[in-house]
C-alpha cells in the first residue's frame, strides 16, 4: 500500500484503515500496486465523505478496463454493506456510510 505524497491521512477513520487492510491483497492479485491518492484532501462535493475521513480514492490506471470492473467487484465482495465502492475515470472511491456519520 502506497500513498501519493500530497495525500493528507488526518482524521482517516479506522474503519476504513480496516477496509484498506482488507482490500489490499485484491490489488495483489491484479499486480497493481495499490495507490490511494485522496484521502481527506483533494476537491470533493460539500457533502462528500471525504471530508469525513470515510472516503478514499485509490488508483486505477495500471489496470485495463475489465480488471478495474472485476476488481471494483472484488472490492465490494470483500466488504460489508455499510461501504460503498464506486469505479470512477481513474480510481476507485470507497466510501464507509457506516451508522452514526
Ligand atoms: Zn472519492
Amino acid at each position: 500500500m502506497q500513498l501519493k505524497t500530497d495525500v493528507l491521512i488526518s482524521g482517516v477513520q479506522p474503519e476504513m484503515l480496516l477496509c484498506l487492510m482488507i482490500i489490499e491483497p485484491l490489488f495483489d492479485e491484479y499486480e497493481a500496486d495499490m495507490v490511494i491518492t485522496s484521502c481527506r484532501d483533494g476537491e470533493h462535493s460539500q457533502n462528500s465523505k471525504h471530508k469525513l475521513g470515510c472516503a478514499v480514492d485509490i488508483r486505477s490506471r495500471e489496470l485495463d478496463d475489465s480488471d478495474k470492473v472485476a476488481l471494483a467487484q472484488s472490492i465490494r465482495a470483500a466488504l460489508t454493506s455499510e461501504f460503498f465502492v464506486l469505479l470512477e475515470d481513474d480510481h476507485f472511491h470507497v466510501q464507509f456510510n457506516g451508522v452514526g456519520l
